[in-house]
């Protein structure tokens, strides 16, 4: 039975007063037992999340890292191991934003993801189609990509301290939502890519579904067999959405 995972990515959003007020927002909730649950400030507002949610069940992560692990002369950056030091549980590695605005490649997800787990810390490695590659037909061959560069670089036992979010980029802050159909058929396809490599951590991987996830399409998508939580953009930057939506991942 794999624990439902609920995260929400802030990206670049929020001024010190409106965190401040999500945060409490995110304090009060009462998050469903059995339901694992992160937020994933920017940088900037981390220590204020660990501070204010010390005590709750909401574990707090990263949507970046620097390729080296270990701090050092690398201006600009934040390593994995400074981030552990803050006390932060998780890392976003390979998120669309990243690869296709600031221009990431495989190797350097990879190489994130190293980071990330040499540390202690847990990735949550995106993958996803855009548009284009979905009308071309080729939904599953790029995803399948995304993940085998991780698998051979790594191995496939990574998966065993890692999450899979598939985020269809169509669907990325734009209010369009692959359907569930859509998205259980990559979820299984990430599954039996998984499983042929290893069957036991095929099984017990969470590979959560993002993109334009609502309080109101959240139990339909979380009801697929394959899709074992949400990452969460938009709607976890409204504290009462996000409970609702880490509640659809409880029922
Ligand atoms: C995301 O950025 O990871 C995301 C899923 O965004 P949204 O929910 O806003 O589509």
């Amino acid at each position: 039975m794999r624990r439902p995972l609920v995260a929400g990515n802030w990206k670049m959003h929020g001024t010190r007063a409106s965190v401040a007020e999500l945060l409490d927002g995110l304090r009060r909730l009462a998050v469903p037992n059995g339901v694992e649950v992160a937020v994933l400030p920017p940088f900037l507002f981390i220590d204020q999340a660990l501070n204010a949610l010390a005590g709750s069940s909401i574990a707090i992560g990263a949507q970046n890292c620097a390729e080296e692990a270990r701090q050092g002369a690398l201006t600009g950056e934040i390593a994995a191991s400074q981030l552990a030091d803050a006390g932060c549980a998780w890392v976003l590695v390979g998120h669309s934003e990243r690869r296709l605005i600031i221009g990431e490649r495989d190797e350097q997800v990879i190489r994130k993801f190293a980071a990330t787990q040499s540390v202690g810390l847990r990735p949550m490695l995106c993958v996803g189609e855009t548009l284009e590659q979905r009308e071309a037909g080729k939904t599953l061959e790029i995803v399948g990509q995304q993940l085998a560069c991780v698998i051979e670089s790594l191995g496939v036992a990574v998966f065993e301290r890692a999450v899979v979010a598939y985020e269809p980029v169509w669907a990325i802050g734009t209010g369009l939502t692959a359907t569930p159909q859509q998205a259980q058929e990559v979820h299984a396809a990430i599954r039996a890519q998984l499983a042929a490599e290893d069957a036991e951590v095929a099984q017990a991987v969470r590979i959560l579904y993002g993109g334009s996830v609502k309080a109101a399409n959240a139990a339909e998508l979380f009801g697929m067999p394959d899709i074992d939580g949400g990452l969460i953009g938009g709607a976890s930057l409204n504290a009462d959405e996000f409970g609702a939506i880490c509640c659809a991942a409880g029922s």
